[in-house]
């Protein structure tokens, strides 16, 4: 008797499907872009689900902590945890690409590249736009940091009311709920939606795109391996997971962060993964969805990888004193990116701006940038459920528990 494969197993048969079947489509004459529905179809799907979930589950959780203050550290110890694993992500990044030198020797003509740039914003600007003017709107566009601000304030409001708040309470609590089955049922069609990306993604950028920047593409990925050996694996540890259940938790929203190259598509999958893996929920309904947001290593590894090689090829000296502002900057930049497909790619201009690298090698870059964004994409998921489970851990005990 046949035993039902499980929906990891199928997503990684939809992957290994994908990538054949998409280095096979030239040959077949098959074009890359017969696939992207497939995967589009996928994405809205799991990006759907996120407003409501988040906003649902935060009003919820807001609304079930017994003491506020108890909610103040967990902010203050996510943040810190945040912002150091970032920076700790920057340094790996510099480090391996110092070492292993990706853009030395590199003849690549820069003719013709395009530079599209960015400014970076304001940062009193950035603090000021977390406060919705319309928490509608912020709905409506799905701004997520308005989203959780809202949410909060409205879960605190509703506990205020005690009894009288208790059916409202229920109301939300069962919405995220029932948004968490809307997402096992959007999961279904995981494994055709993956197979989709995996074939474009491989039909469009095949061997003979990759291979000119070969080198890049591997100093990013073992910077990305050690980010995973050197910092999640040990806060892992400390929350009690060894690297395979860790690993084994988290490899839903690993394949769709990896497939869909978006953070935002692989939230919902990631919050439902690590409250499984014994996260408290009211420290992961408000982290994941922030640090979805805000904490990106992976952008973060990339922005310094990206900078050396950049130098390296344009000839451009870096000293130890510009790579500090590289690490300053992809901190900061990393939390300016969102959680869609390329982000960092644009974020980098301000990176690059700021040290003096002419922005065509933004161009340069694009055109192997996918594949660097399946990496980014993970580490970026993954070290936003390492932090719930550390800060968890941490706090020891759920905040719901009065
Ligand atoms: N694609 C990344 C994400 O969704 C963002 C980026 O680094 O470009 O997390």
């Amino acid at each position: 008797m046949s035993k039902k494969l499980g929906l990891p197993a199928q997503m990684g048969i939809g992957m290994l499907l994908g990538v054949v079947v998409g280095a096979m489509a030239p040959s077949m004459s098959l074009d890359a872009s017969w696939f992207k529905p497939l995967g589009d179809i996928f994405i809205t799907l799991v990006r759907m689900v996120v407003v409501p979930l988040v906003f649902c589950t935060l009003i919820a959780g807001a609304a079930a902590v017994c003491d506020v203050r108890k909610l103040g550290r967990v902010a203050t110890k996510t943040l810190l945890y945040y912002i150091l694993t970032t920076a700790a992500a920057v340094t790996i990044g510099l480090i391996i690409a110092n070492l292993m030198n990706p853009g030395e020797g590199l003849n690549i003509s820069l003719e013709g590249l395009k530079p599209k740039s960015k400014d970076a914003p304001p940062l009193l600007k950035v603090l000021m736009d977390i406060i919705p003017l319309n928490p509608i709107e912020a709905l409506s566009k799905g701004n997520m940091l308005q989203v959780i601000f809202f949410a909060l304030l409205f879960g605190f409001g509703l506990s205020m009311l005690g009894e009288k708040g208790r059916p409202a309470y229920q109301f939300f609590d069962a919405c995220g709920q029932a948004m968490i089955n809307v997402t096992a049922i959007v999961m279904k069609y995981a494994p055709i939606g993956v197979f989709g990306l995996m074939a474009f993604t491989v039909a469009k950028h095949g061997l003979n795109v990759l291979l000119p920047l070969g080198k890049l593409l591997v100093v990013m990925y073992i910077a990305a391996a050690l980010q995973v050996l050197l910092v999640y694996l040990p806060c892992a540890k400390y929350a009690g997971h060894t690297p395979k259940s860790f690993f084994g938790g988290l490899i839903e929203p690993l394949i769709i962060a990896f497939a869909t190259t978006s953070s935002a598509a692989a939230l919902t999958s990631n919050m439902i993964a690590v409250q499984k893996m014994g996260a408290a929920k009211s420290v992961s309904s408000f982290s994941i969805p922030l640090g979805n947001t805000i904490n990106m290593d992976g952008a973060a590894i990339y922005m310094g990888v990206a900078a050396i090689f950049a130098a390296q090829v344009y000839g451009i000296p870096m000293p130890i004193d510009k790579q500090l502002t590289v690490l300053l900057l992809a901190v900061l930049a990393s939390i300016g990116s969102m959680g869609v497909p390329g982000a960092a790619l644009v974020m980098i201009t301000m990176v690059f701006t700021q040290v003096g690298i002419p922005l065509e090698a933004v161009a340069l870059i694009a055109g192997v940038d996918r594949v660097m964004d399946m990496a980014r994409t993970s580490i970026n998921v993954l070290g936003d459920a390492t932090g719930a489970l550390f800060v968890t851990k941490l706090e020891g005990e759920d905040l719901n528990e009065c």
